[in-house]
């Protein structure tokens, strides 16, 4: 599967803002963007006035980073998205919620998205009991994420990631093991995303 090599530090400073994709890092003093928020490139200049498609581009591309995808997995997302009831942009939100990774990523299992991806590909997980090897696997209300039995023991999952378990799941640390409880709304997903911009950017 394609995915970005670049310095992730160098995404945020694109963004101007934190977009959490070095794990503890991002939570200390040398995070790129506590340190010095310019945007990358041989002669930076300070923010510009953005025209409207340019506000559309950064939050798409935002969103796109903060996730960890690239462009064809992204707008696949968005496509899937516009075939759902109910508004496209919070649907994508939603979508890009319940991916494996993302899940594997909130439960604590691994401090950074970019972990819990190769984490997923590895093989490490099962969803309701069958192993499940695919980071864009979207799961449902009611699906049961876990270690399986054959990694319990590896020394990754001996000390989790010490984070807030958002409020649509569960999690049961000494089974390694976490639920879906419902599926997140709009309010559930912390990004901080005008998601009608990426709507109107894919609808022109
Ligand atoms: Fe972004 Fe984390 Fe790098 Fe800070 S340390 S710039 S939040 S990837």
């Amino acid at each position: 599967m394609a995915r970005y090599t670049d310095a992730a530090c160098r995404l945020c400073r694109r963004e101007g803002e934190k977009l959490f994709l070095k794990g503890q890092r991002c939570y200390t003093g040398k995070c790129a963007i506590a340190r010095r928020s310019v945007v990358p490139g041989m002669h930076p200049q300070g923010r510009k006035k953005v025209s409207e498609y340019g506000s559309q581009l950064r939050e798409k591309q935002k969103t796109k980073r903060f996730y960890g995808l690239l462009e064809k997995q992204f707008h696949n997302t968005y496509e899937k998205a516009t075939r759902l009831k109910g508004k496209s942009g919070e649907n994508l939100l939603i979508l890009l919620e319940l991916r494996l990774d993302n899940i594997v990523y909130r439960l604590g299992f691994a401090a950074s998205r970019a972990e819990a991806r190769q984490l997923v590909t590895h093989g490490h997980f099962t969803v309701n009991g069958k192993k499940v090897d695919i980071p864009s696997y979207t799961v449902k209300a009611n699906d049961e994420i876990a270690v399986r039995e054959a990694s319990r023991k590896s020394t990754k999952f001996q000390e989790l990631v010490n984070r807030p378990v958002p409020a649509w799941m569960s999690f049961d640390a000494d089974a390694l093991r976490g639920t879906v409880l419902r599926l997140p709304a709009r309010e559930d997903v912390d990004i901080e995303v005008n998601e009608t911009l990426i709507v109107e950017l894919y609808s022109k």
